[in-house]
């Protein structure tokens, strides 16, 4: 099976992402986007640099808009924009795309193919395998999980366990006891065995470092990261290797 990981937006906490993926052999893909977002400092060139020594660079728009949003034109000037502003600063190709907000449809995963890319992230979540390059799934984003630590939104209060709610059908297609979902490390936990157990192609965890931060979730990654180590058979992989 091969283990990969993705991390969106660029922010300077990517590099304690960095180090804990290098200490535990595993791998990933940042997708930087120059626009400041949630107030956070961003990672600097110097970062950046360090970053692709051990990892992959993918593009995620420039102003991170919902792309399904814009006029075409703009979309494409997105996605042409970063492609080029990601191989500037490496100096390699830049092939992979992540939609921010994993916002995205037909014409515009053909407008990502165009630009050149050779695949592309989306964020869907409690799968082990993809069909479709430009629309790669994910199996687990890291966040507050069973319930909800923020409450963003008027409704979200009547929703207190959400994050279980949405993935609850997937939970019991996999027949993982609710017993493991008290929470998020447990829950990675018997994800990955049950992917590693039953042979999938992949197992793709993401995540945004500035919530970690924000949710005090560092034990829980570096804990997952190590568990997953201990699976000495395991490839590690950046997320344009999962299209090999
Ligand atoms: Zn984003």
């Amino acid at each position: 099976m091969k283990f990969t990981t993705s991390w969106d937006d660029g922010y300077a906490l990517d590099m304690k992402i960095s180090e804990l993926l290098s200490a535990n052999g595993a791998k990933g893909t940042f997708y930087l986007c120059p626009h400041k977002q949630h107030g956070k400092s961003m990672l600097d060139p110097k970062d950046i640099a360090t970053l692709m020594k051990n990892h992959e660079l993918g593009a995620h728009t420039i102003k991170h808009p919902k792309l399904t949003l814009i006029p075409s034109e703009k979309v494409k000037e997105e996605i042409i924009e970063s492609k080029k502003w990601i191989e500037e600063l490496s100096g390699k190709p830049c092939e992979m795309f992540c939609y921010p907000y994993g916002d995205t449809n037909d014409e515009i995963e053909n407008l990502v193919k165009e630009a050149g890319y050779k695949g592309a992230r989306g964020i869907t979540q409690m799968l082990f395998t993809s069909e479709n390059a430009f629309q790669q799934n994910t199996s687990l984003q890291i966040a507050p999980f069973p319930k909800r630590k923020v409450h963003s939104r008027w409704w979200h209060v009547l929703d207190k366990y959400g994050p279980l709610r949405v993935k609850r059908k997937a939970i019991k297609a996999y027949g993982i006891p609710l017993t493991e979902c008290n929470n998020w490390l447990s829950l990675a936990k018997a994800m990955f065995t049950y992917a590693h157990s039953t042979n999938q192609p992949c197992f793709h965890l993401w995540g945004h470092s500035h919530e970690v931060e924000k949710y005090d979730m560092w034990k829980e990654l570096e804990e997952f990261l190590r568990f997953v180590a201990t699976h000495k058979e395991v490839k590690h992989v950046v997320n344009s290797q999962l299209l090999q």
